[in-house]
Order: C-alpha cells, then sequence, then structure tokens
C-alpha cells in the first residue's frame, strides 16, 4: 500500500471549538464536535468530516478484515427497499414509528431499510438452490435508518448511521451454531483489536425474533442499556432479558396466579392491589416525572412511546424521564415492564420482571384512569407503544449462583441472534436437499454499530482535555507541531515527510499565525497517540514526543524519534 501523505492542519477541514455544543448531553458529542470530527446536519443525522471519515474508515476496515476472515463474502445491497417483503414478514407494520416509510411517484409504498433481514433471504433464495450451496454468510457496512424516539446522544443514537450487518444461511441447528460461534468470535476479535471495553451478556431478541441472541455492551455512563454482572460467576445479562418470579415489594408470598383478579378493566391500581403493593407502587409502563412528580403513562406494546407527544400532552408542565436516582430511597415503586401487548387487555405477561413471561396480565393507561392525566391510547401515542423502564435492581440475585448483581450503564455496540427459521419460513427459502426433498433454512443475523463504535470508544477513552484514540483507530500515528516560527514549521515539516516516507500516518499542525499554546490544546482536543513537537530545541535537531495517553514526555533527537516512531 502506498504510503499516506502528510496531513497539513493548515489545509485541513477540521475547525476546533473551545465550546460545547449547547445541545450536546454525552462527553463523546461534545469532543467530536469540538475537535472537528463530525457536524450535526439535522436531528440524529451528521456528516463525517477528514478526522471524523478516518476513524470511520479505520473501523470499517478492522470490522471487514475480521468478517472476511470468518469466510463472510461482502456486498452491497439497496437502502431504498420495497414493501412487500416487509409485509410478508409482518415487520411493514411491527417496525412501528421507527420505520422510515416514504412513496414513490406512483403512489408505491417504500422504506429506508433499518436492517436487511427480508432482503437478504430474498437474495439467497435467488442464488442458492442447492444444500451444495450452503452454508453461506454475507455482510455489508452500510447506511440504516431508523426514526429513533430521542436522537439525543449525537453519533451514539442515530437516525442515519453505519451498521455493519450480516446474516448466515445453514441448513440445520448445527449449522447455525456454528455460524453464530464464528461471529461470536469474530466480534470479540472486532472490540479487541478497536480497544473497546465490553461485556457479552444474554439479551432479548426484540424486533428481530428468533431465539438465541447475545449483546456486546461497552459499559459507559453515556450508554442506554443497563446490564447485570455477577461478581461471582460468569453470568451477565442485559437487565431486559432477567426476569424473576413475582416478589411483592413487601416481601409477602405472591399469590397463585389464579388468585389474582382480572376485573374487566385493569388498572394499576387493581393489579396493585391484587398483588399486595401499595397502589403508589403502581407496575408502570411508563413513568415519567411531570413537574418533577413521578406519574405513569400506560403505553403497552413493542414500540417506543413518542416523547414528543407525551411532553406536548402535559405541556405546559415540565416532562422529564425518570431516572435510577429517582427510585433511591422509594422502595414503593417497583420497576416494570411490559410485555407487547394491546392495551388493558388480558395478556401473557404481567407489568413487572418478576413474574416469568407466560404468567399474568397487565394495565394500561385508559380513559378512565387518571393517575396518567388522561392519557388516551390512539390519541396521544400509538395503541401499541410503549417503553420498557428498569427491570433489575442492583444487588438483585443472579439466576445462577444468587450472588447479589451490579448494575451498570453500557452502550451496545454489537447484537448476534439465531433466527432460526422465522424469516424462511415467512418468504419461504428452501434448498433442494441432499435427498432431493427440499430442506427450509436457518438463519442468523449479527450488528456492529459502526459509526456507535467511534462515539463508544471517545466515551471509554477520552479524558479531560479531549479525545484518546487507540492506535488502530486514531485518524493519524503521530501528531507533529510546529510550535514557534519559520525554523520550527521547517524542522516540522521535514521530520513529517521522513515518518511518512517511512510508512507513519502523520497529522502536522503547520498553521502560521497560532500559537503554540492553542496548537498544544488542538493536539490535545484531536486525540493521536503521539505528540512530536518541534519547539525551542528545534534547531539543534532537538524534538519532544509526549504519549496523549500518559502523558509521558521525553526529548529525543529528530533520528531517535523516527526511529521510535517507525
Ligand atoms: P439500541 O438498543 O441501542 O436501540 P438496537 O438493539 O435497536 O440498538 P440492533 O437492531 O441490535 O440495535 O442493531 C445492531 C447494532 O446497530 C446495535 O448493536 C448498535 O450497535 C447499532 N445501532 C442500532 N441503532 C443505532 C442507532 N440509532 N445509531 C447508531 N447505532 C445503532
Ligand atoms: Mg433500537
Ligand atoms: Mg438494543
Ligand atoms: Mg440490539
Amino acid at each position: 500500500m502506498a504510503n499516506a501523505p502528510v496531513q497539513r492542519m493548515s489545509q485541513l477541514m477540521a475547525k476546533t471549538l473551545r465550546d460545547d455544543p449547547a445541545d450536546a448531553e454525552v462527553l463523546s458529542h461534545k469532543l467530536l464536535v469540538r475537535a472537528g470530527y463530525v457536524r450535526r446536519t439535522a436531528a440524529g443525522i451528521w456528516s463525517w468530516l477528514p478526522l471524523g471519515k478516518k476513524v470511520l474508515a479505520n473501523i470499517e476496515r478492522v470490522v471487514r478484515e475480521e468478517m472476511d476472515a470468518i469466510g463472510a463474502q461482502e456486498v452491497s445491497l439497496p437502502a431504498l427497499l420495497p414493501r412487500e417483503p416487509y409485509d410478508a414478514t409482518g415487520r411493514w407494520d411491527e417496525y412501528g414509528q421507527e420505520l422510515f416509510r416514504l412513496k414513490d411517484r406512483k403512489g408505491g409504498d417504500y422504506l429506508l431499510g433499518p436492517t436487511h433481514e427480508e432482503i437478504f433471504t430474498l437474495l439467497v433464495k435467488d442464488q442458492c438452490t442447492s444444500y451444495k450451496d450452503l452454508p453461506v454468510v454475507l455482510y455489508q457496512i452500510q447506511t440504516k435508518f431508523r426514526d429513533e424516539a430521542r436522537p439525543r446522544a449525537g453519533i451514539l443514537r442515530g437516525r442515519e448511521f453505519l451498521m455493519k450487518d450480516s446474516y448466515s444461511f445453514d441448513l440445520d441447528d448445527e449449522g447455525l451454531a456454528r455460524s453464530y460461534a464464528l461471529h461470536r468470535q469474530a466480534y470479540q476479535n472486532i472490540f479487541e483489536r478497536l480497544g473497546l471495553d465490553y461485556r457479552i451478556c444474554a439479551a432479548t431478541a426484540g424486533a428481530m425474533g428468533g431465539s438465541k441472541s447475545e449483546e456486546f455492551l461497552a459499559p459507559s455512563e453515556a450508554g442506554e442499556d443497563l446490564f447485570a454482572d455477577c461478581p461471582n460467576c460468569d453470568f451477565a445479562a442485559n437487565t431486559e432479558a432477567i426476569s424473576y418470579e413475582l416478589k411483592p415489594v413487601d416481601g409477602s408470598a405472591v399469590p397463585a396466579l389464579e388468585e389474582i383478579p382480572t376485573p374487566d378493566t385493569p388498572t394499576i391500581e387493581t393489579l396493585a392491589a391484587s398483588l399486595g403493593v401499595p397502589a403508589s407502587a403502581t407496575l408502570k409502563n411508563l413513568l415519567v416525572k411531570v413537574d418533577g412528580e413521578i406519574v405513569a403513562v400506560g403505553v403497552p406494546g413493542d414500540r417506543e412511546v413518542d416523547m414528543d407527544k407525551v411532553e406536548a400532552h402535559f405541556a405546559p408542565a415540565v416532562v422529564e424521564m425518570v431516572t435510577e436516582a429517582d427510585f433511591a430511597g422509594r422502595p414503593d415503586l417497583v420497576r416494570g415492564y411490559v410485555g407487547p401487548q394491546g392495551l388493558g387487555e388480558k395478556v401473557k405477561y404481567i407489568a413487572d420482571p418478576r413474574v416469568a413471561p407466560g404468567t399474568g396480565w397487565i394495565t394500561g393507561a385508559n380513559k378512565e384512569h387518571t393517575h396518567a392525566r388522561n392519557v388516551v391510547a390512539g390519541r396521544d401515542f400509538e395503541a401499541d407503544e410503549y417503553v420498557d423502564v428498569v427491570v433489575v435492581q442492583d444487588g438483585d440475585p443472579c439466576p445462577k449462583c444468587g450472588t447479589g448483581l451490579k448494575l451498570d450503564r453500557a452502550i451496545e455496540i454489537g447484537h448476534i441472534f439465531q433466527l432460526g427459521r422465522k424469516y424462511a419460513d415467512a418468504l419461504k427459502l428452501d434448498v433442494l436437499g441432499q435427498n432431493g426433498k427440499p430442506v427450509r433454512v436457518t438463519m442468523g443475523s449479527y450488528g456492529v454499530g459502526v459509526s456507535r463504535a467511534v462515539a463508544a470508544l471517545a466515551e471509554q477513552t477520552a479524558d479531560e482535555h479531549g479525545l484518546v484514540w487507540p492506535k488502530e483507530v486514531a485518524p493519524a500515528d503521530v501528531h507533529v507541531v510546529a510550535a514557534g516560527k519559520a525554523l520550527q514549521t521547517e524542522v516540522a515539516l521535514d521530520v513529517s515527510e521522513k515518518l511518512a516516507a517511512a510508512g507513519v500516518r502523520v497529522l502536522v499542525d503547520d498553521r502560521a499565525g497560532v500559537s503554540p499554546g492553542v496548537k498544544f490544546t488542538d493536539a490535545e482536543l484531536i486525540g493521536v497517540p503521539q505528540i512530536l513537537v518541534a519547539g525551542r530545541r528545534a534547531g539543534e535537531g532537538v524534538l519532544e514526543l509526549k504519549d496523549r495517553k500518559t502523558g509521558e514526555r521525553e526529548e529525543l533527537t529528530v533520528e531517535d524519534a523516527i526511529a521510535r516512531l517507525t
């Protein structure tokens, strides 16, 4: 590969900012904008500037190498997709408000792909006809579209974002298990190479359907997932994936299911009463604070609530999300999880995580129910929307060994699924088996949040001065700073050329009229792993090398610096 040319800051489109963007809530958002990596185009829609694009490309390269290594073949499918395959699997409707739907000039329905199970299934149906054609694993690195309800965390949750999605097609369960294991290992390699700290956690299948699924979660305060880690055994799970037997908060015995009355119009109060918990304990679907007071907005279904609508409904009162802190010292609050069921109907799930699925019924907001202050399903939100709140608490027993679980926030950076035959059944994907009879294909699907990984890395590695990239993803290997006058600039450019000739990726701050102090601050903000300064002693051929992460500095001759960096 040809050596990369030296990148000159004087020519680079990367304007650094001293102040955090006003709308930024999380560190990665602030730093990636301030360091000139990305710019916001609209809510949840981002432009990648030269430095950001380099980091993104490095992550793509690592993902590609590891996918290729397990025999996956790269393809590129469209993002603009016809409705029909998504009708066949039911996802045109099931996906709810997150799906971007659009019409063409003839009135035909289309969508912008949020994930591509249907389209890959049809591709394989077209291309693979015999058992000899399987197994096959296909992948793409592609822009995905999801109309996220709260795209508030910068690159972490885009409405347009880059995902590596892959799909495996096998003849039998053993084959699927093998493809799944290969991906699991590839993902470990990817995240280790990227320098991300992560845990593999049991997960629920969500909108994808299917059986086994695991998430790769990167511990971070900025994360929107909560996972439980057992300090004693290997158990780790997204709290969404943990369910317990019913255990009222006062510790009393659990009523048998048949003893739980099921009134015609179940309400939160009647359910709470039947479970022997205070009415205010409220087995709620969505908890929000309205002017500081916790209220429930019943929103059953398998969807995210449209917070804008809830906010509009309560206006001018201030609506905020309930956080972990709101539960502290409030044993009367039971944290609830609601299954994907209709409003106020008798259903398979109960609005409490401590009940195994398939055993009870839920409540929902309805017109008579004031706790919800007259929020009406169908008017204020789709009747089948819901948001699940926290389901497991710190110290709850590990389902495997009983030890108290430790809860941490995390960013979901990858997710692997054994789908089984859900999509193959819906779209009739068969191949001819060895005995001449058709065999229904079994599938897996696997995603890495490529753009999200940029932000997750920033969250995990940044310090108070700015970004700190691991070498594999950094936009350059060394950031050369010309700290002084013409002489320093000359030395800096000269050493930059020599480093580049030796294959080192160099960013050089050759800007005229910018003070050394500003250049140092910018170098720290931008986060290239090594900073090489041509300063006071440049005339004697002595430079200073600083490790961005450890802050260690040392003076070196130009020759030694080049030897060290190559
Ligand atoms: P989340 O729970 O964060 O909404 P998800 O479970 O809906 O994510 P998947 O359908 O499992 O996401 O997609 C695979 C991967 O794509 C995720 O593990 C995540 O890394 C990434 N991803 C999903 N949604 C987004 C988004 N809005 N912005 C950036 N990356 C995303
Ligand atoms: Mg999602
Ligand atoms: Mg998820
Ligand atoms: Mg997921």
